[in-house]
């Protein structure tokens, strides 16, 4: 029988587990406790008997992260991890000082399947889902290494969260948890390329995150052509649904826009991507392009931003540009993990 990694388990199920090899439901909440704290062995959950421990250990297993690569940016403390999982294979993460708080960008696959062109954790595919407790890993053991309480996350480090729904949801689940890490749902945000249908199933759970969406052009031809999901949900399907989001949860929609020279940043683009999201709860946030070695897409100059923003403003779309952190240590989604595999 494999070894199941007890924090793939929301506490109902690890009472359902205690109870099936014959012990009492309330340890389930003790051993959630000694998981969310980071123990790596039995041997450090104490109050729980050696005789339990060594059943336990027997049938199931504690995962842990480590840590492969770790820059820290002189700058502003930024801090990114190549974090290794049991199986070798490696992900990134990045620890944010925000004055708000703490907030860490965490991966939620192995790689990524939707093949946007301008975005490096794509490029050699998807190699696996993470489970729901190697997500919550990335937290839990960048927590430990820095040794201060993370606040705020945001699920827009490598891969796509809503094509590992149902482990996605398991780890918010726990990560809201208060026995747990507690991080409240209004301090964690979704990043999607625009996968339509599992943005439905997450307006029906109704799970009080900020949900952004990557969507970096307005019409069909331009986003089919940097991003391949718009050949499966296209610009009105995905707006589409944001409004019915909007609509059911009341929650502000923040809209991703990729800034690149030539490509969609024109105040004729802005004018249509201004016509498209007029009158609806959201915000756009604009990310001058990372420039990936692999692609050819350049960053937007400083002067088209402001013209494309002004577009944006005058129809009453609130605009930001993303502060670039940790421009020394070259925190962008994926580049670490690119940069080590080569
Ligand atoms: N798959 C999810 C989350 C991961 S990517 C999504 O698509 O939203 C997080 C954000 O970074 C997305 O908005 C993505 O489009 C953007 N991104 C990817 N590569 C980028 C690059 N080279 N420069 C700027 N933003 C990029």
């Amino acid at each position: 029988m494999e070894k199941i990694n007890l924090k793939d388990l929301t506490i109902s199920e690890l009472e359902g587990f205690l109870e099936k090899i014959g012990e009492k439901k309330f340890r389930a909440k003790q051993i959630f406790k000694w998981l969310s704290l980071g123990v790596v062995s039995f041997d450090e959950m104490t109050d729980i008997s050696k005789d339990l421990r060594k059943k336990l250990s027997d049938i199931s297993f504690i995962s842990k992260m480590e840590i492969e690569r770790k820059l820290v940016s002189k700058i502003d403390k930024t801090t990114k991890y190549l974090f290794k999982l049991s199986d070798g294979n490696m992900v990134e993460a990045v620890v944010m000082y925000y004055k708000h708080g703490i907030t860490i960008c965490i991966s939620s696959q192995v790689g990524c399947r939707m093949g946007c062109k301008f975005c490096a954790s794509t490029i050699g595919g998807l190699v696996r889902n993470l489970s729901a407790g190697e997500i919550l890993d990335e937290v839990i053991f960048a927590q430990k290494d820095i040794g201060e309480r993370i606040s705020n996350i945001v699920m827009m480090g490598i891969g796509e969260p809503l094509d590992n729904f149902d482990n996605v949801i398991k780890f918010l689940e726990n990560v809201n948890n208060p026995l747990g890490l507690n991080i409240g749902y209004r301090h964690i945000s979704l990043s999607t390329c625009g996968i339509v249908k599992n943005i439905v199933e997450l307006e029906k759970l109704n799970i009080p995150i900020t949900l952004s969406i990557s969507l970096h052009a307005p019409t069909d031809d331009l986003r089919g052509e940097i991003m391949p999901v718009n050949n499966a949900y296209n610009v009105d399907t995905l707006i589409d649904a944001c409004k019915r989001y909007v609509e059911k949860t009341n929650r502000r929609i923040s809209f991703e826009y990729t800034m690149i020279k030539g490509v969609n940043d024109s105040e004729n683009i802005a004018r249509i991507l201004a016509k498209k999201l007029k009158g609806m709860l959201c915000h756009v946030n604009l990310i001058p392009v990372n420039e990936v070695d692999e692609t050819h897409f350049k960053k937007s100059d400083t002067k088209q931003i402001e013209k494309f923003i002004a577009v944006l403003e005058k129809s009453g779309i609130t605009t930001t540009v993303r502060r670039k952190l940790g421009s020394d240590i070259n925190a962008s989604c994926g580049q670490l993990r690119r940069s080590n595999m080569k």
